[in-house]
């Protein structure tokens, strides 16, 4: 069995509109010519002045002392988890927790760690069910549990927003039980555009805590993992270990600076254009909507008799390109590559295929 995804089909139009993901979208040119005029250095010797530009504009943006940057917000968790925890340790998060489901099972494989998931609507759970999930202290027969995680925003909870309450309530009810911290905060700043709380705010109650780039701000590579100064420090000899240190990565770190300042408000765009998207799906009868808080329309087609992966391939074939999650449920990913228009015509297509499947 082959582990890439199928070749592109030949017999299928190409694709007009891209959902599958936030990921999707493609540097645009003033972001090209930001990475182009970028100045560079060895960032292993802590010499690449675009690099280190970032990182200091990461770590006051989310309140932390000092930030590294990374090649993907897989490596952001990894190399947490790795600075976090020792093997035959374990991590509390959510059940549909990234770290958990999609990351190859990094955790047990690199780390030795176990994630415990636990259960909750929206991808979030509540500083009691946190509390219930915690073994006895100083209980020798217990794997020692080290860290907690939490997403903001929830991905496969249709990109909720954790409320700042609950965020600070789980973190203080996991330091009470001396675990460490972590958010993935992967959409974290879909979820600052979109309550005006700063990202630093939300982040205020975890030990340490990253932005990804690729997401909606659409730069082609890069994310940024912020806490202590010491942290990062140690953090370091695991970015170096697995060889995710750069060399002159300041060209793709000019494309995140870039995306900070002019990618940043514009994230409304996408929330808004996945609540219309939101509405015209919820006039179709057949497809239950989840009710999107940020950029991402969770919807699910079980009623119209067909699988999430059948009704994703018959609009393929219209050129409109969606991700399946799970038996009946879909997921339409808002970026700068879509507006308006193609919001319109998305839902359109879906309305179409819908109303073929009923007659
Ligand atoms: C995409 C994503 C990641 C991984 O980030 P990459 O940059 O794709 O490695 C981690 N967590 C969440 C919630 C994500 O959505």
């Amino acid at each position: 069995m082959s582990l890439a995804p199928p070749p592109p089909d030949p017999s299928l139009p190409p694709v007009r509109i891209n959902l599958f993901s936030d990921t999707q979208s493609r540097p645009t040119p003033a972001m090209r010519a930001a990475m182009a005029a970028a100045e560079v250095g060895d960032e292993q010797r802590g010499e690449d002045p675009t690099i280190n530009a970032l990182c200091g504009r990461v770590a006051r943006l989310l309140g932390k002392e000092a930030a590294m940057f990374l090649p993907s917000g897989t490596m952001c968790n990894e190399i947490a988890i790795l600075t976090h925890c020792r093997p035959g340790d374990e991590i509390l998060a959510h059940e549909s927790a990234h770290i958990a489901t999609s990351e190859g099972g990094a955790p047990w494989a690199l780390a030795g760690v176990r994630v415990v998931g636990l259960p909750g609507p929206r991808g979030q759970f509540d500083a009691e069910t946190l509390r219930r999930a915690l073994s006895p202290r100083g209980y020798r027969y217990a794997a020692p549990q080290t860290l907690l995680a939490v997403e903001q925003t929830a991905n496969f909870g249709g990109g909720s927003i954790w409320p700042l309450e609950r965020l600070d309530a789980v973190a203080a009810a996991a330091r009470e039980a001396g675990l460490a911290t972590h958010m993935d905060g992967a959409r974290l700043l879909n979820a600052s555009v979109a309550t005006a709380i700063p990202p630093s705010r939300y982040a205020a109650g975890y030990d340490t805590v990253w932005i990804d780039f690729t997401k909606g701000l659409g730069a082609p590579i890069g994310a940024a993992l912020a806490g202590p100064r010491a942290f990062i420090e140690a953090a370091w000899r695991w970015k170096q270990r697995l060889g995710g240190a750069f060399r002159q990565g300041g060209i793709a770190a000019a494309a995140c600076l870039y995306a900070l300042d002019h990618h940043v408000g514009r994230l409304a765009e996408d929330h808004a254009n996945a609540r219309r998207f939101a509405l015209l799906l919820e006039e179709i009868p057949g497809l239950a909507v989840e009710p999107p808080e940020t950029n991402l329309v969770f919807f699910d087609v079980g009623a119209l008799g067909i699988s999430a992966s059948a009704f994703a391939e018959s609009l393929r074939r219209e050129g409109l390109l969606l991700s399946a999650f799970g038996p009946a449920r879909l997921r339409a990913g808002f970026h700068l590559d879509i507006g308006p228009a193609e919001t319109e015509e998305a839902a359109a297509i879906i309305r179409r295929q819908a109303a073929r499947l009923r007659g």
